[in-house]
């Protein structure tokens, strides 16, 4: 029998490098992750925010990770930042491998009361139904930005004991931080991932730490968060660029009107963004 998600990120956890978390919005970007993935050998989650199940189809992403299962490919599937508890139900419905409850805007009390109730019912659901939950504020949206949003700084970084708090009474799986990394792209790379919290954060939760926004952070800082106790990344930003360049691409180049030759290009070049992240992420 196939491992489960839990298994693998345990695994990644004690070998000190991580699985990496991509991105889809339709069913090239998911061809893109999973041919990479199995190129490489390597397990892979597929990340859809709300917005992306809303275009996809909440159950049409399922049955295109069910696959994969049936054919012994280790493709698992997470709802990502899902903003409200009834849309993280809606998830643990449909079996997803994961779900993030993000009350991270919220007050503290608030985000543990809305990270409860989700844990709670995945949990009578099924057991291996794994939940995230955040804190810290990183920003949301996968986009190019010029500055660092509105309300992130080294202020709203997560504090180690708040975090620990935090696991202990809702009983999430995995946890998120807020480290100096941010959603979207920022195009003077700034801010620095803070590596000292990061293995402060690991150290107080005992749960495996998520890494979101990692899209323009550098190989280099990415290795060493992975070396402080992160076991999954999260890339986004970085497959939207390539995914429209190369489609951008593909059309420009000929007359070609099938959609499966131009679109090829886009699924090209988000297969090599994918395999060099799974590269670094499994030091491979
Ligand atoms: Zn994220």
């Amino acid at each position: 029998m196939m491992k489960s998600l839990l298994e693998y990120i345990k695994e990644a956890e004690e070998k000190k490098i991580a699985i990496g978390h991509f991105n889809v919005s339709d069913s090239e970007g998911f061809k893109a992750v999973v041919e990479s993935a199995k190129e490489l050998g390597v397990p892979v989650i597929i990340g859809v925010s709300e917005n992306e199940r809303s275009f996809l189809g909440v159950a049409e992403i399922r049955a295109l990770v069910q696959v994969e299962k049936e054919k012994g490919q280790p493709v698992f599937l997470n709802a990502d930042h899902t903003y409200s508890v009834e849309a993280s139900k809606e998830a643990i419905n449909n079996n997803f491998d994961s779900v993030i409850i993000d009350g991270a805007e919220k007050p503290f009390f608030e985000n543990e009361m809305m990270t409860i109730e989700v844990v709670k019912y995945a949990k009578e659901k099924n057991p291996n139904i794994l939940v995230e939950g955040e804190l810290g504020f990183i920003g949301s949206g996968s986009t190019l930005r010029d500055e660092i949003p509105d309300g992130v700084s080294p202020a709203t970084q997560t504090h180690p004991e708040d975090a620990q708090k935090f696991v202990e009474e809702t009983m999430v799986d995995l946890f998120a931080p807020s480290v100096g990394n941010v959603h979207g792209l920022i195009r003077t790379g700034e801010p620095k991932l803070n590596i000292p919290l990061i293995k402060k954060i690991h150290k107080a939760v005992g749960v495996p730490l998520v890494l979101h926004g990692a899209s323009g952070n550098t190989d280099e800082e990415v290795r060493k968060a992975i070396e402080a106790g992160i076991s999954v990344v999260h890339i986004n930003t970085e497959l939207r660029l390539a995914y429209k360049k190369g489609i951008e691409k593909g059309i420009m180049s000929s007359d070609e009107i099938a959609p499966y030759k131009f679109m090829a290009e886009g699924v090209e070049e988000m297969k090599k963004i994918v395999r060099a992240k799974l590269k670094v992420f499994n030091r491979i």
